[in-house]
């Protein structure tokens, strides 16, 4: 595998330079599962986990490795391993952060050159959405490419470009159709050799059939990767840095698919604003909507004003969200415990030291 081919940028070989001694080896974050790795160098692709000590130096989860990372390995002693020294500084990231706990931030992929913010032509396109997206890969640092998909259900799009230019002035803007592949050809342009693309957008916007588009004849082979390890079982870990036949790589992760609803209780209200001033009119103000009388929004539905299907996918968007917020809750909490032993067992060595020096 040719290194430049997994976008593997000059900036990245001069900080490789420091650790040019014949043990160690550059390699590139290509999948990740709990503590096991996945990593592609110039060998081909192998599993990998991180030194325990960049777990112990990892407060956060930040310095940890990520997919999409550049790193600094060495063979395990066994030699069927590599083990990951460093995380080479990142030229961008993608990363979740959640909100009031400034403590927790993840990153869902790292060294990404091109977020395509994908939006269905349909009942999904929310110029809100778009918007916050768009702040999201400012954030990253990469350069982001606006994607109009399912132009096929349109015969005139013109006014879903106006209201998206009205947001995201100048930048590029693609229009296709991953269901007959008009216009898919435009995001090799910015997938050339070496450069690595994410797809941000909610469920259900085509991001997979974009994917598999650009994938072609690979596309059975993304995700799952089987092998046996030494006592005949079989480990799967997900593959999530593709490399594109065309050139250019893709990071698809399912911690950026899940990256819609993070932070955004406060978005989800506002791109559902219909129905939560609907809501207002419930004769109760914790109306669920489903079989309390004086109910404003199963009326709207009875008269027609209200879609639903709309309620439905509400109220979907609501779940996922709460499950969101548990499951970042629990990550939450168990920061704080390892924090806490990492504190006691700071102490304990204090004290070790101080007894034997004979103060204390
Ligand atoms: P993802 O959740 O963003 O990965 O979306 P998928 O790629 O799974 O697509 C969601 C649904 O939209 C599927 O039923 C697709 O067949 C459909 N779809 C995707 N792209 C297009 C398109 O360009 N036009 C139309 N009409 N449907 C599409
Ligand atoms: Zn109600």
């Amino acid at each position: 595998m040719q290194l430049s081919e997994l976008g593997y940028s000059n900036n990245f070989r001069d900080m490789f330079h420091d650790y040019e001694d014949g043990d160690h080896f550059p390699g590139r974050v290509s999948g990740q599962e709990r503590r096991q790795y996945r990593l592609m160098c110039e060998q081909g692709e192998m599993p990998a986990v991180a030194a325990g000590r960049l777990y112990h130096k990892a407060d956060d989860p930040e310095g940890l490795p990520a997919v999409g990372d550049w790193t600094v390995c060495r063979k395990s002693d066994a030699g069927d391993l590599a083990v990951i020294e460093k995380v080479l500084p990142r030229a961008s990231s993608i990363q979740r952060k959640s909100a009031g706990q400034e403590t927790i931030r993840q990153v869902l992929a790292a060294n990404v050159d091109v977020v395509f913010l994908v939006s269905g032509l349909d009942n999904d396109f929310n110029l809100r959405r778009i918007e916050r997206f768009l702040t999201l890969s400012w954030e990253s640092g990469a350069r982001p490419v606006i994607v109009l998909n399912k132009i096929d259900l349109h015969e005139d799009i013109s006014s879903f470009i106006d209201s998206v230019e009205s947001i995201a002035y100048g930048l590029p803007l693609l229009k296709v159709s991953a269901l007959n592949g008009v216009g898919v050809d435009g995001l090799h342009e910015f997938l050339a050799d070496g450069l690595t693309g994410v797809f941000l957008g909610s469920s259900g916007v085509g991001k997979s059939s974009l994917i598999n588009h650009l994938l072609g004849e690979n596309r059975q082979l993304v995700h799952e990767v089987r092998e046996d390890d030494q006592r005949g079982r079989h480990t799967t870990t997900s593959r999530n840095l593709l490399m594109l036949p065309g050139g250019g790589l893709v990071i698809d992760t399912p911690g950026l698919r899940e990256i819609q609803l993070w932070n955004s209780p406060e978005g989800l209200k506002r791109s559902f604003d219909d129905i939560e001033q609907l809501a207002l009119g419930c004769r109760f103000n914790d109306c669920a909507h489903e079989d309390e009388p004086g109910c404003a929004v199963r009326e709207a539905i009875e008269t027609g004003e209200l879609d639903r299907s709309r309620l439905q996918s509400y109220r979907k968007l609501q779940k996922e969200q709460a499950y969101l917020e548990r499951k970042q809750d629990s990550r939450a909490s168990r920061q704080a415990s390892r924090e806490f032993h990492r504190k006691v067992r700071t102490f304990h060595k204090q004290m070790k030291d101080l007894r034997k020096r004979g103060l204390a």
